[in-house]
């Protein structure tokens, strides 16, 4: 491919698609299209909605076409749809989540089935049942594991995870296709708080970004202060002789908020009544799920390792805490803070303690996570009068108690979020998981943000699309090719210097196993050549240099060409034999009738035994045969570089044997042949050339220099002044890369830079040496 046509870019289109989470908060489900490649990102389910009505809009797309599905996190509107996706859809393709958020997902999972199906019983029939234990069960086992900062590839599709920051295990997933990157943020916090990291900003840019917009411009108060807020808040209820609920979702959050209050009660503990005002934390779930924080505990920040390490016990079993299994077990007597879930207060024992707390002035509710609209938790900070009850919904319940919302959501404010989008540097910022209203403010604040780019190449593109609404961005089809074998080698050496990363080229059109020759210049001016290779299935594109396809590419079927030449001979097999063993040394002997080698061995022979015509059978350097019966000498060999040179050679020899001088000179020598043939003596005129010094000394020259000529054809070249015998006679070989030079008059190799070759000219001159010696 010519430097020209790489300017030619074509364009390739990716479709982003939202299932759900798309201008709303819950049922997060994005489809990724590109190349023909499908990832889905995310299967939650609506908090404010139940069974079918609270999946993503999964009739929308063909879930058989979805080739991988990962899994930001373990919240409901992130997970809790993963079982009815795979045990009752279409759906076939891989799923992947970390590994804490797996752990965590199965007791969570099992616990909102039992949760849905309590609600199904009172208000939907048996069927809008999600999904069963069973399903979870069975799906359990098909969900893979990715390690933070390891890179999965299926099928040419690559992702990595990094570290979110908003929940134990969340992750963000970054995803490659044929070399497009799109990172998708999932739910993410930028600020360390008590147990975990802020979200990481991965190494590698990104093209497409999908953010999430849950708090869209608003910006959160320090952390600082929020906490002051908090415990302030709580003090002042439980003093007055109030009661505290905070709603929270089990895991992630509620964790934060213990670790909140129970340093506030170790540190005050004459103001709380020295233990007579207890923390309870309602939830089983939570209590099943201490010991996987306990596990995980190297996956968060370096506060809560030094706390584990110090003290070798559970940062997560609290001094002040207790944990209820259900509410039977709690005597209602006086002051007490109570955390208990769903955070959304839709039902449960959250919703059951709102029922019983929201009469009396004295108690309060404290929201801290984000609500999603529709929710009971959205609904109760209106501060309406009165609330539905759950179980009798003619039924309003007065509501008196203060309500208020401290947000400790590991969600990214404003400010952070502008900040790691800028870090980011994504050209096109696909925004989800916000309400609309939010999410519009977000995309102006954005696109005035970057408002000075506008109409340039870096021109930033904000979509905010509603469910179902796909959008599409083209790509040009860059590509990098990665270099691989001897042409790293061969441009190291060029360069000099370690400055080969990839080189950019474009091959759209190169289908798998098609081999386009490439020859790009970089910005050094070095030249670089070889075959490029594009595996549609995987996106690779490899740069590899003819003779190193078939080792790396073992998959492509490379056409084996087999030549055959057979000539006519007039000497005797034991001369080419002689001649043979000059130039390449040992050969293997296939047959040997006449055991003119002395070399057949009884197995050999045993299982190939010839016509019995005097047939002579060689392997030579490998790959080439040579086969002579009678006067007739087949050569056959499989095309290729260093076959084609032996191949070369042995048909020089074959040529020149019976006219060569030495031939004359070795029949003459070796006395046991009692037979000369007519063409040895035919020939004999050869060793009588001109005499006299200077003469002499030309004519040797002369020979050795036809001698290498027969060997290596044109990649041999020499001058002879015939007139200035004083300066040695210098001949030069070039083959490809390879050079060599021989001091002709010296008889001896002047420099070469392949041992292979030296070897071969060394053998070339030890006969040129005979040749050129006085008779005896
Ligand atoms: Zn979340
Ligand atoms: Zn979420």
């Amino acid at each position: 491919m010519s430097s020209e046509q790489s300017q030619s870019l074509s364009k390739t289109s990716f479709k982003f698609f939202g299932l759900g989470g798309s201008n709303e908060v819950g049922r997060s489900c994005h489809i990724l299209q590109y190349k023909g490649k499908t990832v889905m990102l995310d299967a939650g389910i609506h908090p404010a909605h139940q069974g079918l009505a609270s999946l993503p809009y999964y009739d929308e797309f063909d879930l058989s076409t979805v080739d991988v599905l990962l899994i930001s996190h373990f919240h409901l509107d992130h997970a809790a749809s993963l079982p009815y996706v795979m045990q009752r859809t279409k759906f076939r393709g891989r799923v992947f989540m970390t590994h804490p958020t797996k752990a965590i997902y199965r007791w969570l999972l099992s616990d909102f089935v039992k949760v849905t199906s309590i609600g199904s019983s009172r208000s939907l029939d048996k069927d809008e049942n999600l999904y069963s234990d069973e399903d979870l069960a069975e799906s359990f086992d098909r969900i893979e594991t990715i390690d933070f900062h390891s890179t999965i590839d299926v099928n040419g599709i690559k992702f990595t995870a990094f570290h979110a920051g908003h929940v134990l295990g969340a992750a963000m997933f970054q995803v490659e296709i044929a070399g497009l990157k799109t990172l998708f943020t999932g739910d993410y916090s930028r600020e360390i708080d008590r147990h975990l990291n802020s979200a990481e900003v991965p190494p590698s840019s990104s093209d497409i970004l999908i953010v999430e917009s849950t708090f869209g411009t608003a910006t959160h108060e320090p952390r600082v202060s929020r906490e002051k807020k908090l415990t302030q808040l709580i003090h002042s209820t439980v003093l007055r002789g109030g009661r505290v609920l905070l709603p929270l979702f089990a895991l992630g959050r509620a964790q934060e908020i213990m670790l909140i209050l129970d340093e506030f009660w170790s540190k005050h503990p004459e103001e709380l009544g020295n233990g007579q005002v207890p923390i309870f934390y309602a939830s089983n779930l939570a209590r099943k799920c201490m010991s996987v924080f306990q596990t995980y505990v190297n996956m968060m920040n370096d506060d809560i390792r030094k706390k584990f390490r110090d003290s070798q016990s559970n940062p997560f079993i609290f001094k002040n805490i207790s944990y209820l299994k259900n509410l039977e077990e709690f005597q209602d007597f006086g002051p007490s803070v109570m955390l208990a879930s769903p955070g959304m207060l839709q039902n449960g024992i959250s919703r059951d303690l709102l029922e019983k707390w929201c009469p009396d002035d004295k108690n309060l509710v404290l929201i801290t996570g984000y609500s999603v609209e529709g929710t009971m938790a959205k609904y109760i900070m209106l501060d309406p009068d009165t609330i539905p009850s759950i179980n009798n919904p003619e039924v309003n319940i007065p509501r008196r108690c203060q309500v208020e919302e401290i947000s400790f959501a590991a969600h990214v404010d404003f400010r952070e979020n502008l900040d790691f989008i800028e870090k980011i540097g994504a050209k096109n910022v696909i925004l989800v998981h916000g309400e609309s209203n939010p999410m519009g403010r977000l995309k102006s604040a954005l696109l005035s943000n970057f408002s000075s780019l506008k109409g340039t190449e870096d021109e930033v593109h904000v979509f905010n699309p509603r469910n179902c609404v796909a959008v599409e961005l083209e790509f040009s089809g860059i590509k990098v090719a990665r270099a691989i074998g001897n042409i790293v080698d061969e441009v190291f050496g060029t360069l000099n210097q370690g400055k080969l990363g990839s080189i950019n080229t474009s091959s759209d059109d190169a289908k798998r196993e098609d081999l386009l020759d490439i020859k790009k210049e970089n910005d050094e001016g070095t030249i670089v050549s070889g075959i490029l290779v594009s595996d549609e299935k995987n996106f690779d594109l490899n740069l590899v240099s003819l003779s190193d396809l078939r080792d790396y590419h073992m998959d492509l079927s490379t056409t084996v060409l087999r030549e055959r030449q057979t000539i006519h001979i007039g000497c005797k097999k034991e001369l080419i034999y002689w001649h043979l063993c000059q130039m390449f040394g040992d050969m293997e002997v296939i047959i040997d009738d006449d055991e003119i080698t002395g070399k057949i061995q009884e197995s050999k022979a045993a299982h190939k035994t010839s016509t019995n015509v005097g047939e002579l059978e060689l392997k030579i350097m490998g790959d080439v045969k040579l086969n002579i019966i009678k006067n007739v000498a087949t050569l056959e060999w499989s095309q290729g570089i260093m076959n084609d040179t032996v191949a070369d050679s042995v048909m020089a020899i074959l040529l020149s044997v019976d006219s060569a001088p030495v031939s004359v000179k070795m029949s003459s020598k070796s006395c046991n042949h009692d037979h000369h043939t007519n063409s040895e003596d035919d020939h004999a005129e050869h060793i009588h050339e001109p005499i006299g010094a200077d003469h002499d000394d030309i004519w040797k020259i002369k020979q050795v220099a036809r001698l290498c000529t027969e060997q290596f054809g044109d990649c041999f070249s020499y001058k002879l002044d015939e007139k200035d015998t004083t300066a040695d006679i210098i001949g030069n070989i070039t083959i490809g890369k390879t050079k060599a030079s021989i001091n002709l008059s010296q008889m001896k190799v002047a420099e070469c830079d392949s041992n292979p070759l030296r070897g071969r000219i060394e053998s070339i001159l030890t006969i040129a040496s005979d040749l050129i010696a006085p008779l005896c």
